[in-house]
């Protein structure tokens, strides 16, 4: 089909996790410059859809949501499906109207839709800046592509392939570059973020450095997830400052298991007491500071007390929020042909059980910071004199404030109710 057409409407839809998503922001923010209309769907000439392989539900949602597409839009299949080499996905490529833009061809997207779709080369040697913005306040960075770590369940580091990392210099730049266009956090991003490395600059020292950067430019630097097997004392340290005003207290590392039997099966290289460690060495200073996680249930073999080390693991860490998945088989991985595999009931029944200790750990979380001055970033008016904004902590908030507040200032404010999973505060008057 001849697409030599004036195609200038696009929509763009994401599925999967926070790297997809500031990838779609990033070929949004480049499709843009190309001159083309983001569009919604209906009024759409063209489709992108940024992929997710990560679950096997994950490949279903998006063959029901192409069967829905209309037959005769160019679609461009960008990322991590399109990047497994089985003949279901080759199928689907052949089946339907669809451009693949794998993984290894991602970083130049834009370029491939606007060639497909405008029949004309264009001169991509101009690299984009390195910030998108998530929301009008906050920007992502990513610094870091890739992963060499092979957990026994995961498919993503088969597809994503091996890591890559940006100068440090490039970051610096696009801190001040975001700064400049107002945004007031900086989240830095990448498929596993803790290994970052750079010839002689390790994860933390980019941390440290990048900090110093941001405090320059008044911008607040948040650190999406690390595994833990990449923490080390200097960063540890790091969120360890209590003063430190710069580096949101919040920290995502993802658990998975609390059992030292199924950590090994899954390949995450630590044990439970390596994990804990981290955790309380991180509250020892501070223990306002927020960690969130990633809770995996039903992996192979998990036996009922597996679960109760998941779980208590789970309690004593004092988590402000767990994502927790049920394990499903992933063709390709090292998990898939592994026996006894646990039954969707039990599964469900221990993925209940964590969301019950979930909730109240949340609010248990939210209560402590009752009656404490939060630095918080507006990111919504929802009424009058009504504003909505995310504290370092990763709290949400809602602010009651006679003055009328810059939408995007950081602003210091104590917290006077508890209301589900909203701190009430009122800003602190100087
Ligand atoms: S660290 Fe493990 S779960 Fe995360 S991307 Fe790498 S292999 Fe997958």
């Amino acid at each position: 089909m001849d697409f030599k057409l004036k195609i200038m409407n696009i929509y763009i839809h994401t599925f999967g996790c926070k790297l997809n998503k500031y990838e779609s922001e990033r070929l949004s923010h480049e499709l843009k410059s190309l001159g083309f209309n983001i569009t919604t769907l209906n009024e759409s000439d063209a489709v992108a859809i940024n992929t997710c392989t990560v679950t096997k539900d994950s490949d279903t949602k998006l063959k029901l949501y192409l069967e829905k597409l209309e037959k005769d839009k160019p679609i461009f299949l960008i990322g991590c499906y399109v990047s497994k080499k089985d003949s279901e996905n080759n199928d689907l490529i052949k089946s339907k109207n669809i451009f693949p833009i794998t993984n290894d061809e991602k970083e130049n997207a834009s370029k491939i839709i606007y060639e497909n779709l405008i029949k004309t080369k264009i001169d991509n040697t101009k690299k984009s800046n390195l910030f998108f913005p998530q929301d009008q306040s906050r920007a992502f960075i990513k610094i870091q592509d890739g992963c060499s770590v092979f957990c026994s369940y995961c498919i993503v580091s088969h597809v994503r392939g091996k890591n890559k990392n940006i100068n440090p210099n490039e970051l610096y730049k696009a801190i001040e570059d975001a700064s400049k266009n107002n945004y007031k956090e900086i989240v830095l991003t990448g498929l596993n973020l803790g290994s970052y490395n750079f010839e002689s600059t390790t994860f933390s020292s980019l941390i440290e450095n990048a900090m110093e950067t941001s405090a320059k430019f008044g911008v607040r630097l948040r650190l999406s997830s690390i595994e833990p097997i990449y923490f080390d004392e200097k960063l540890i340290k790091l969120f360890n400052n209590k003063n430190n005003k710069v580096l949101a207290p919040h920290v995502h590392i993802p658990l998975q298991s609390g059992s030292d039997k199924i950590l090994k099966l899954m390949n995450r290289r630590y044990d439970s007491t390596f994990f804990h460690n981290i955790v309380e060495n991180i509250y020892k200073e501070n223990e306002d500071i927020s960690i969130t996680t990633d809770v995996m249930v039903g992996f192979p073999n998990e036996s009922e007390s597996d679960f109760l080390d998941t779980y208590n693991v789970c309690e004593k860490s004092r988590f402000l929020k767990m994502h927790i998945f049920k394990y499903s088989k992933r063709e390709g991985t090292k998990a898939y042909s592994m026996d006894n595999q646990i039954g969707i009931r039990q599964k469900t029944k221990r993925a209940i059980s964590l969301n019950t200790l979930n909730s109240s750990l949340e609010e248990i979380k939210y209560k402590s910071f009752l009656g404490k001055n939060l630095d918080i970033i507006i990111e919504s008016v929802c009424g009058e004199n009504i504003y909505e904004g995310t504290s370092g902590e990763y709290l949400k908030v809602r602010l009651h404030s006679e003055e009328q507040l810059n939408k995007k200032m950081l602003t210091e404010v104590v917290a006077e109710k508890y209301d589900k999973r909203i701190i009430l505060a009122k800003q602190i008057k100087k």
